[in-house]
């Protein structure tokens, strides 16, 4: 999720490994660490020093300036927690029992429970809580003399997400990375070699990067790095050409954080899945440790949220009302803490906030914590005040967002709803094993089908740069397309600064369409669902008064072909998986359409990533 760096080469590798680490600062991490390989000292054996920071860069730099290590091979990290606190102890490298073998990773050790119990029967000792220190305890177990080995080995146990620069005291001209589904590159500088999770880190040192593939690990050498799969096949890795700055690679090429980050939606969803649901559909929250017996005296849920959380909140009230069949209700939190709500001690709490510091959505937390309710955090933050003031938490997993409009982290919430409701239908008996397989298979199948949306982000600029003329926008939607619609309106106002509102389909004759006309375009979410056909009725409506429509349609359904003025075809997935698909298509079309009238898309005026006041 965050920062790594590795180095090996004929300079001193602390200077390196501080600027790096600093240059990663960008992201956002809550804490860091450096281990560096000390050249030995005369009567000496090899030691390893381990320098680390519970708080910022600026603090390791203090404590490595104040005894600076000296060595050629180093790594380093800035961790964004997501198993256990940002703490001394937690924050990375982490080591083995011997104290031999040092790790930094990014990304979440889906299995790391079973390893961890496995590792401790073994007597394997753990001082951390992170998921993250099963690794160089696993390589501990199979080292038998050959560092690389004892890391395949180790690496085939484990699932999930990883990116991973490592190395071993016992072999001090070896550097290791290792990835899957998380990024690493390897750097090639004149007779020196670098390992990032992010080309930030080296830009300064070198433009020849190698970039490894899934499952892939490096060995990196004097001689040069060796790339090879899990089974130790050798693999030809491509040499690019980067001619970044470092502003550019700190946005991946991409011209602002924002399209970054929805070109990282295909991983948003996936992270908030990870180690969460089984085949048959059974979900595991590990930090909302609550029984079944708990959740089944859960009564009615309360979600509350704010901005395009609220929009989260909405989908989930849907969902958690069709699968489980609890009475749900999304919850405005600024308006909710000045009612007199009534929630009580069959009610859970579902606080849905990317930061976990909206200050709304705390004091309503609180007010229903007052009244005896269940709670629950959902959010992209580790022990924030959010996370730590529920009963538990659900984390987003989705890495750093930077853009201030929120983007990956709505469909990771929508993610972490969608579990949650299938939770809940589990434990009440309301979905049958049948239905609930069928709703797995469609949930993991949403990676790939984002990464089509994403695939066609040149039509969808075609598409706005053709309605960016127009100074007003209506968004329609019914059933879940009625957030989702309230979300296209929010993110095209938020970062163009064009006038929008979302309406629900059937609310647009009592008063919305008064205001429609051939300046009044409308986007009409007419995906496959039960009330499409209602919708569809809407868009007759809507057309009848000259207002240009897009359509967001699903293959093979032409009812609307003639009436829409512009059809943006979907592919026939589930309602569930539509919301996601349509979320990201329209923060794509706010996107271009802002780029297109030259607004600051990362920083809209006023707004702020983090609204902690009132
Ligand atoms: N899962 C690891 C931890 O919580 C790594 C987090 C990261 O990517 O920084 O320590």
């Amino acid at each position: 999720m965050c920062g790594i760096i590795g180095y090996l080469g004929g300079r001193e590798a602390t200077p390196i490994l501080m600027e790096s680490l600093k240059r990663l600062e960008y992201r956002g991490y809550d804490s860091a660490g450096v281990a560096v390989l000390e050249e030995p000292r005369q009567g000496h054996a090899t030691r390893t020093s381990v320098t680390k920071s519970e708080a910022k860069v600026d603090t390791l730099v203090e404590k490595l300036e104040a005894n600076m290590p000296s060595g050629k091979l180093g790594i380093g990290h800035t961790r964004w927690a997501t198993h256990g606190k940002p703490t001394y102890i937690n924050a990375h490298p982490h080591t083995d029992c011997k104290g031999k073998i040092f790790v930094v990773h990014n990304g979440i050790i889906e299995n790391f429970a079973e390893l961890k119990a496995e590792l401790e029967a073994e007597g394997h000792e753990f001082p951390s809580e992170t998921d993250t220190e099963v690794v160089p305890h696993l390589i501990e177990k199979y080292y038998k003399g050959d560092f690389l080995a004892a890391v395949r080995a180790a690496l085939k146990r484990i699932h999930g997400a990883y990116a991973l620069a490592m190395f071993s005291s016992e072999d001090p001209e070896l550097l290791v990375g290792a990835r899957l589904n998380a990024p690493l590159v390897v750097g090639l500088g004149e007779s020196e070699y670098y390992i990032a999770s992010d080309i930030t880190a080296i830009i300064p040192y070198t433009k020849r990067v190698l970039v490894l593939g899934e499952g892939e690990v490096a060995a990196v050498t004097p001689l040069g790095p060796e790339v090879s799969t899990l089974d130790g096949v050798t693999v030809k890795s491509k040499i690019v050409h980067v001619d970044w700055d470092v502003a550019q690679a700190q946005k991946g090429g991409y011209p602002h954080f924002m399209l970054k980050e929805i070109h990282e939606s295909d991983e948003a969803v996936a992270n908030a899945m990870r180690g969460r649901l089984s085949d048959d559909g059974a979900v595991s929250f590990r930090e909302f440790d609550v029984s079944d017996e708990q959740l089944k005296s859960v009564k009615d849920v309360l979600l509350l949220g704010m901005g395009t959380s609220l929009h989260a909140a909405m989908i989930g009230e849907y969902v958690i009302e069709d699968w489980a069949g609890i009475p749900a209700r999304a919850e405005d939190a600024s308006e909710f803490r000045y009612r007199r709500p009534t929630v009580g001690k069959d009610t859970l709490d579902v606080v849905i906030t990317q930061s976990g510091e909206t200050a709304d959505t705390l004091v309503a937390l609180h007010q229903a914590k007052e009244r005896g309710s269940l709670s629950v955090a959902v959010t992209n933050v580790i022990a924030s005040s959010a996370a730590r003031d529920a009963d538990g938490a659900i984390y987003l997993h989705s890495g750093p967002e930077i853009g201030v409009a929120s983007t990956k982290t709505l469909l990771a919430h929508t993610i972490s709803l969608y579990l949650l409701a299938l939770r809940l239908a589990t434990v009440n008996g309301r979905v049958s094993l049948e239905r609930r397989q069928e709703l797995v298979e469609s949930l993991r199948a949403l990676p790939e089908q984002v990464r089509g949306i994403l695939a066609r982000d040149e039509e969808i600029r075609g598409l706005a740069e053709k309605y960016s003329k127009y100074g007003d926008f209506m968004y329609a939607g019914r059933g879940l397309g009625f957030p989702v619609a309230l979300e296209g309106a929010l993110k095209l106002k938020e970062i163009s600064y064009v006038h929008a509102e979302g309406t629900s389909g059937g609310l647009l004759k009592h008063g919305p369409i008064a205001l429609l006309d051939d300046q009044f375009p409308v986007v009409a979410i007419c995906t496959a669902s039960a009330t499409k056909d209602k919708m569809v009725s809407n868009v007759h409506e809507m057309a009848a008064r000259n207002a240009p429509v897009i359509a967001l349609v699903t293959d093979g359904d032409h009812s609307l072909d003639g009436v829409a003025t512009d059809l943006f075809v979907m592919p026939a997935v589930e309602e569930v998986s539509s919301v996601i698909l349509d979320t990201v298509m329209l923060q794509l079309f706010a996107y271009h359409v802002a780029v297109k009238l030259g607004q600051n898309v990362d920083q809209p005026r006023n707004l702020a990533k983090s609204v902690t006041v009132e």
